[in-house]
């Protein structure tokens, strides 16, 4: 198998991000849950794409680029990392985003705007539109000398998820140093490249280890899930090849993306007000309440050190009514 230091990397995140036991949902739970705190990366509020970015944008300074374009919805954390990241390293960077859902300047857009951020909106609900703005914008950017690298939505391609195969590696070593092997980590699906990473990484680093995502977007993310992982397998040449079936998801996108689900406020409320972190509306509220809902169904009878990763979000908190919810 392939090191991580084989590949390009820069870096960006404060990292190890923490890890530790959570007393008071522990006790309320009936189960000792651990949190990552990947809301800690350090790179503007924080988050998990940090991770992802490290080797994206890496990868396209060996390749010469000297912008990243990259797309996602209008409150985008991806987006946002990607024009704080690029910022920070001196490059370029266009932000092509969905004008669905909330696109004043609310959450990530005033930090996009303190960013300097370059963001183009696109008035649109497919992403094939998306593309072919952003195929015109590297055009454009071609023709004036400059060198694009276009990232899809989240950054979940195989080189994005090689930074979660190295979060587990972390997560797994920190909970050996606390003298804990976890039975199960809990992580969120949105574009799939997260839950890839941390599966394709416990199947490395820790065997018995259950990865089981929680999906907050309707996509087909199993197959999603099931080829980055064979994917990033054979960039790192870790010899593992899943199914569609050993793929762990448990669906909670309620009424749908980035809508708020009563559920996934009460489990904002509950990791609030017992142990004063927060988690945001669109992913990590949804993938705790998935986790508290599956400990409801008996998921994890029998088994009893959980991993939760909180994958940041706090700049979608302050964009979203979370008094008005749909199931
Ligand atoms: C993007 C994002 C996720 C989902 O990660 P994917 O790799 O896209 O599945 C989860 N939480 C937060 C806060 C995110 O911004």
């Amino acid at each position: 198998m392939k090191q991580f230091s084989d590949f390009p990397r820069v870096s960006l995140g404060i990292l190890p991000t923490p890890l530790y036991r959570l007393p008071n949902i522990s006790e309320a739970m009936g189960k000792n849950i651990y949190i990552k705190r990947d809301d800690m990366t350090g790179v503007a509020l924080g988050g998990n794409k940090v991770r992802k970015l490290e080797f994206l944008i890496a990868d396209a300074m060996a390749q010469g680029c000297d912008y990243m374009l990259t797309t996602g919805g209008a409150q985008s954390n991806h987006a946002m990392l990607t024009a704080a990241c690029c910022d920070r390293l001196g490059l370029g960077s266009v932000l092509v985003l969905k004008k669905r859902g909330v696109w004043q300047k609310l959450g990530n857009q005033i930090i996009n705007d303190l960013l300097g951020a370059d963001v183009r909106f696109v008035d649109t609900d497919d992403y094939a539109d998306v593309y072919a703005e952003m195929e015109r914008i590297c055009g454009e950017l071609r023709a004036k000398g400059h060198k694009p690298y276009c990232v899809p939505v989240g950054g979940s391609v195989p080189v994005g998820s090689l930074g979660y195969v190295n979060a587990a590696r972390e997560a797994i070593e920190q909970g050996a140093a606390l003298g804990v092997r976890f039975d199960d980590i809990i992580c969120c699906t949105g574009s799939g490249g997260t839950h890839a990473g941390m599966d394709l990484g416990a199947r490395i680093y820790s065997p018995k280890t259950r990865v089981t995502g929680i999906a907050v977007d309707d996509e087909r993310f199993r197959s999603i899930v099931r080829d980055l992982v064979n994917e990033t397998s054979r960039l790192l040449e870790a010899g593992i090849h899943v199914e569609e079936s050993d793929i762990n998801v448990f669906e909670n996108f309620g009424a749908g993306y980035a809508i708020p689900s009563s559920s996934g406020v009460a489990a904002m409320r509950m990791m609030a007000s017992k142990e004063g972190i927060i988690i945001d509306p669109v992913y990590t509220g949804k993938t705790f309440a998935g986790l508290i809902k599956l400990n409801q169904q008996g998921y994890f009878d029998g088994r009893d050190n959980i991993l939760f990763l909180h994958s940041g979000g706090a700049g979608g908190l302050f964009a979203i009514d979370i008094d008005h919810t749909e199931d």
